[in-house]
């Protein structure tokens, strides 16, 4: 099955306004004319709706970093899926690891968001992965069901097609270490494996499941050749036009 590659920029708490749309636009510039590779750009909510302008004649599509899983309430400093999707916003990144480790997100929580993103029109990019120590005691798959399966709950078959997985060590994020090549793609097959036993395997073949955690133009092509890597979710090499458009450009160029 061929899955066309996703790379999506997570721009977390950077970028002012100004700064926002100039990299957008030097981005745009550069990758106009790649068909073949899907690209997103997550930047902090205040700049979505500039962002979007920059973007919504082109092919790039907007992301955002975070969602309530209501329409509209009592909520303070929330942002509902009703906002992101008035801003032009079609994917929305759920359950990253510094929403789990800094601000206590649960997979029940993610749950409730995955499904209310889903029945709203909205693409969710639903983050996983394992710390280094529960790497260090071999607890790897046994985190990443447990984070697969419960933030999927009451997912239906059909609503499914529209998952997106990221696997992302959170060893790896932001600390310039990457999974090796080897070690991605097996928790990547294993992860299908998983979304098999949920949904088919032939909804599992068409999901893509992306690697995040210091991709950069060096390493991203040999981690992009891997069967099960579908894209990447940059973080920190998603902020610098050249290098993000590199990524993009290694993504595009694959067979
Ligand atoms: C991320 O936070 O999603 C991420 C992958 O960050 P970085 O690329 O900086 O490791």
């Amino acid at each position: 099955m061929h899955r066309k590659c996703l790379i999506a920029g997570n721009w977390k708490m950077n970028n002012g306004l100004s700064e926002s749309v100039s990299l957008v636009e030097s981005i745009n510039k550069r990758i106009a004319d790649m068909r073949d590779v899907d690209v997103v750009v997550c930047p902090p909510f205040v700049s979505l709706s500039d962002v979007y302008k920059c973007i919504k004649q082109s092919l790039t599509m907007l992301g955002a970093q975070n969602m309530y899983p209501e329409a509209k309430g009592a909520f303070t400093g929330e942002i509902s899926y009703t906002m992101l999707r008035d801003c032009g916003v079609s994917y929305v990144i759920l359950g990253h690891s510094e929403r789990r480790q800094l601000f206590g997100e649960t997979n029940e929580f993610i749950n409730r968001k995955v499904l209310a993103a889903l029945s709203n029109n909205l693409l969710p990019i639903l983050c996983v992965g394992e710390t280094e120590s529960e790497r260090e005691s071999g607890e790897t798959f046994k985190v990443i069901d447990e984070e697969i399966r419960e933030c999927l709950d009451n997912i239906s078959a059909a609503q499914s097609e529209k998952l997106t997985i990221a696997y992302e060590p959170i060893w790896a994020i932001g600390t310039g270490k990457t999974a090796t090549p080897e070690v991605a793609q097996e928790v990547h097959a294993h992860i299908r494996q998983v979304l098999g036993d949920l949904f088919g395997h032939k909804i599992a073949d068409s999901i893509r499941i992306l690697y995040g955690g210091s991709m950069k133009s060096s390493n991203a092509g040999e981690l992009l050749k891997q069967p099960d890597i579908d894209g990447g979710l940059i973080g920190g090499a998603s902020l610098q036009a050249t290098e993000f458009c590199k990524i993009i450009e290694i993504a595009n160029g694959l067979e």
